[in-house]
């Protein structure tokens, strides 16, 4: 697999504050990739300087061999999107049209809306089972709802590589897994994402490789099975963590033992 985005010594972060701090990584054309750590590590920051939205202070990144910030706004869009974690809507759109937005970079100004962008924003509504309130106004719609709007978006501007902040994070456990199978499928189809997510269980079952990010380094990468070992949780997220696998997948499953519940299962 060829590199689609590759960052190379990246050095990122705030006023006053240093976050990223040497950060190479590659994503692979066509893979499903998860960014975990513990709050505060980078996750978020990494995401932003990937996407391009974040001045890097060091390192370079590039999307298909092309420094970003060389590259137009337009051409970018093409490519890449980013779903951030925070889904607010300042106007009072249509679902439709807002997602409809999401295919702007695929038309000249003065295009009107052709027949591919109609059928790309009707797959993105399927995808995402969005469809029974697209006329709605995204407003009035609930955080989970909207969050899956916002996807919705981002899948119809068609990108090679999606960029996902946390993308379940208002969603209940059957929308959580709804729309990591809709994710599922449209890698199959040929999308590549990146995925932040806190739940290291949905990296296990939906990302084929993890980075774990700790204090604004990665210090993990591989396959789940190579990176959700209780030897290298432990020195990140504490020792209350075991690690076991899920029957139904094979796939590792990080469960929480804290030491209370551990003593009381002990009869201590
Ligand atoms: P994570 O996503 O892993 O929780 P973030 O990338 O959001 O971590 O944050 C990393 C560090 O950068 C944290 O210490 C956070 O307080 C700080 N930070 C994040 N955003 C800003 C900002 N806009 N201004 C200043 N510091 C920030």
């Amino acid at each position: 697999m060829t590199a689609v985005l590759e960052a190379r010594s990246v050095c990122a972060g705030y006023d006053g504050v240093e976050v990223l701090r040497g950060v190479t990584l590659e994503v692979r054309r066509g893979e499903r990739l998860a960014i975990v750590g513990p709050n505060g590590s980078g996750k978020t920051t990494l995401l932003r300087a990937l996407a391009g939205v974040l001045r890097l202070r060091g390192g370079r990144i590039l999307l298909e061999g092309h420094d970003l910030p060389a590259m137009s706004p337009r051409w970018l869009a093409r490519r890449m999107a980013l779903l951030p974690a925070e889904t607010e809507s300042p106007f009072a759109f249509r679902v439709r049209e807002f997602v409809a937005i999401g295919r702007l970079p695929h038309r000249r100004w003065f295009d009107r809306e052709g027949k591919e962008d109609a059928r790309a924003v009707e797959r993105a509504l399927q995808a995402t089972r969005t469809l029974p309130f697209a006329d709605r106004d995204i407003t009035t719609l609930s955080s989970g709802e909207r969050q899956r709007v916002f996807l919705a978006q981002a899948l119809a501007q068609e990108p090679e590589l999606l960029l996902l902040d946390e993308p379940s994070a208002h969603l209940d456990i059957s929308h959580e897994v709804e729309i990591f199978e809709g994710l599922l499928a449209a890698n199959r189809a040929g999308l590549s994402w990146v995925a932040v997510l806190h739940n290291l269980n949905l990296a296990a079952e939906f990302a084929e490789r993890i980075l774990l990010l700790h204090r604004g380094r990665i210090v993990a990468a591989g396959p789940p099975e190579a990176v959700l070992r209780e030897e290298i949780l432990e020195p990140v997220f504490g020792p209350a963590l075991r690690v076991d696998r899920n029957p139904a997948s094979g796939a590792p499953n990080v469960r929480i033992a804290p030491r209370a519940v551990a003593s009381e299962a002990l009869g201590d």
